[in-house]
């Protein structure tokens, strides 16, 4: 295990053209104190936890004590924003700091969020509040746990720098780490430049780095496109049968790497409501939960569109014909294990769309109601009452409960076996909205324990945490009266 000195950080980025990137200096935040530290992702990068500990360990990433041999860097993006292509974007609060090569030969690349104002900031601040920090990395662990793919977090910094939004807030500095932090919009930015060639470098780029495998096919850049496909439909289908909602699908938010990418005003469902919208600022319901799967396809035409001069329209058009029929089976697989089914997923397509009919018209909660499933007794004469008492509706449960018992009969699976299954294919622990404000609320007033032990249940969610069962319970009343917006 490393110490800070010893990361080794590198570009390899700036080996592209100028235009790809701008060199960056941080623009210090006030009295940056460790809110937050994530040992497991510390291990990932090689990093001796014990690092956290250091007095100068917020210099490395507050700029004080830059890393040896490495300047931040800013890169371009443009993208599709709510439906609107918009052809300057870019990392406006964000700065890659360089990228590390652990001892599995992975690398990593480590990227602030909130340190100050580049090139690409549009007359924003540069900068990232404390709640909308704690919001990132306490979700992008959570997602982790649940075995979505996400970029991560190594640690969080609170700071005495004001930050001005609807009130003044304090500035906060989020440490993330992904493989690649690249976008659909990435691409989106020379397509639409009409920089063709810088183009074919940044495939060639992302091919050579992280899909490689992909140099042996008749047109690599074709099966980029086919990988990006698949890869963002089975993201999507994860986020569908979890319940997540991530609220702004722009194409400059969405990863090259099918990585859930830039937490901002996401939601989890509590109660099964298909038309949830959890961003406040999206008043036409462009990104509510039930329309993810179009919207990801939507995204796909966009980046299949940037990359059309290595394409024929037919192969473009034939890779995007596969974004639902593949979002559907990965979507049905992990529904039926969800459900502990055994036979063919797609056989279970009726079954499952009767049951989100009925938990939608009986207003169950998403997360409670799989996790109580999976205690479901198989025998004929057993009514399941707790489960039952869910619904407002008993009867109409009773009627679905039937069907899907005869299928458990036919599996022919101890009733216990499948329990455990199943409880590793449903969380009892989600990011709810009322949780992540308790910790934002007491991070506000300096106690970061609330935060510590979220992020240690939301790691291990489909474990049972004996101590810490109030944080799988329904939300209160007052939940409701939280609003998230895009301001962040
Ligand atoms: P988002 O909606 O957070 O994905 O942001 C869209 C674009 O606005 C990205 O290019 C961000 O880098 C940029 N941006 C958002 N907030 C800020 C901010 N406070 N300062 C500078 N740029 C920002
Ligand atoms: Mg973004």
């Amino acid at each position: 295990m490393k110490s800070l000195e010893q990361l080794n950080l590198s570009h390899k980025y700036t080996q592209l053209p100028d235009n790809f990137y701008s060199p960056q200096v941080i623009s210090q935040l006030f009295n940056p104190k460790l809110a937050g530290f994530n040992d497991s992702v510390a291990e990932l990068l090689g990093l001796d936890p014990e690092q956290k500990k250091r007095e100068d360990f917020s210099d490395f990433f507050n700029g004080a004590k830059p890393f040896p041999g490495v300047n931040p860097i800013a890169t371009v993006y443009s993208g599709h924003q709510f439906g609107y292509y918009v052809p300057q974007l870019g990392d406006g609060r964000a700065m890659l700091l360089g990228e590390v090569t652990n001892n599995n030969g992975e690398t990593w690349e480590i990227q602030l969020k909130g340190a100050g104002p580049t090139p690409y900031s549009r007359n924003a601040d540069g900068r990232a509040v404390l709640r909308s920090t704690i919001r990132e990395f306490l979700c992008s662990e959570a997602m982790h746990g649940l075995g979505i793919p996400t970029t991560r977090a190594l640690c969080l910094f609170d700071s005495e720098t004001p930050v001005y939004r609807e009130q003044v807030e304090r500035g906060a500095l989020l440490v993330r780490v992904a493989e690649s932090h690249l976008r659909f919009g990435s691409f989106e930015f020379f397509y639409h430049h009409g920089l063709h060639d810088d183009l074919k470098l940044l495939a060639d780029y992302v091919i050579n780095h992280y899909y490689p495998h992909l140099l042996d096919s008749n047109n690599p850049y074709l099966a980029l496109l086919q990988t990006i496909i698949h890869k963002t439909a089975k993201l999507i289908a994860q986020w569908q049968a979890v319940g997540f909602a991530h609220g702004v699908m722009n194409t400059d938010n969405m990863s090259i790497l099918g990585l859930t990418l830039d937490y901002g005003p996401f939601g989890f469902l509590d109660s099964y409501n298909p038309g949830y919208i959890c961003n406040h600022s999206d008043t036409n319901g462009r990104y509510a939960f039930d329309q993810q799967p179009y919207i990801g396809e939507w995204n796909c035409s966009a980046i299949a569109q940037a990359l059309i001069p290595f394409l024929t329209i037919e192969e473009a058009k034939a890779a995007l014909n596969e974004f639902k029929p593949y979002y559907t089976i990965c979507y049905l697989e992990i529904m039926s294990r969800k459900l502990g089914l055994q036979n063919s997923a797609l056989e279970n397509k009726t079954l499952i769309d009767e049951l989100l009919k009925l938990l939608e018209q009986n207003n169950v909660d998403y997360t409670l109601f799989f996790r109580e499933l999976c205690f479901f007794n198989s025998r004929e004469n057993n009514k399941n009452e707790s489960i039952r008492d869910l619904f407002i509706n008993r009867e109409s449960f009773d009627n679905w409960a039937n069907i899907y018992k005869s299928q458990l009969q036919k599996d022919n699976q101890d009733d216990a076996d499948r329990a455990r299954q199943m409880q590793q294919e449903n969380p009892k622990y989600i990011l709810r909205n009322y949780l992540a404000q308790q910790a934002i609320e007491d991070a506000e007033k300096h106690n970061y324990e609330t935060l510590e032990n979220l992020l240690k249940v939301l790691q291990s969610p489909y474990d049972e945490h004996e101590q810490f069962e109030h944080l799988a319970q329904l939300p209160p009343d007052w939940a409701q009266e939280i609003i998230i917006s895009c301001s962040s």
